[in-house]
């Protein structure tokens, strides 16, 4: 599926378009850095590419710079929130199946407080 610039209906592509309130970390021509509403750690933040794509699901070949950009911006945010050496996670979940309740792909960036060797930032019930 070809990614949309914009889609309607889109929390994410709100925000990027600022009609919808973030506290907005970052931004630059591919990407746009937010807070989540609902963090799970004292630092998450969530890398948004600025086009839409509803999943990691709809990257292509042809994506493949963006992608190791967004990667970059992890690393980059890590730094400046100061926990590049206490430790961080970056994820993403794709699909309903996997946790995925936005569909506008993003990097989730977890840290600030000891997270373990799991890959679950809480636990499965
Ligand atoms: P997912 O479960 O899709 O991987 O992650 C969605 C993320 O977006 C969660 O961290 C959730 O709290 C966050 N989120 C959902 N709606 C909003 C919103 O309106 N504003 C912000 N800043 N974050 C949101
Ligand atoms: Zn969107």
């Amino acid at each position: 599926m070809q990614p949309e610039s914009v889609m309607t209906n889109c929390i994410f592509c709100d925000i990027i378009a600022k009609t919808a309130p973030a506290e907005i970390l970052y931004e630059d021509e591919q990407c746009v850095v937010i807070k989540t509403i609902q963090p799970l750690t004292p630092i998450h933040l969530l890398i948004l590419p600025r086009i839409h794509y509803s999943s990691l699901n709809d990257f292509t070949d042809s994506d493949s710079e963006l992608a190791g950009h967004m990667l970059l911006i992890a690393k980059l945010m890590a730094s400046r929130m100061n926990i590049s050496d206490s430790g961080y996670r970056v994820a993403i979940n794709v699909g309903a199946g996997a946790g995925q309740t936005v569909f506008h792909l993003h990097l989730h960036v977890l840290g600030g407080r000891p997270m373990g060797a799991g890959l679950m930032t809480e636990r499965l019930g």
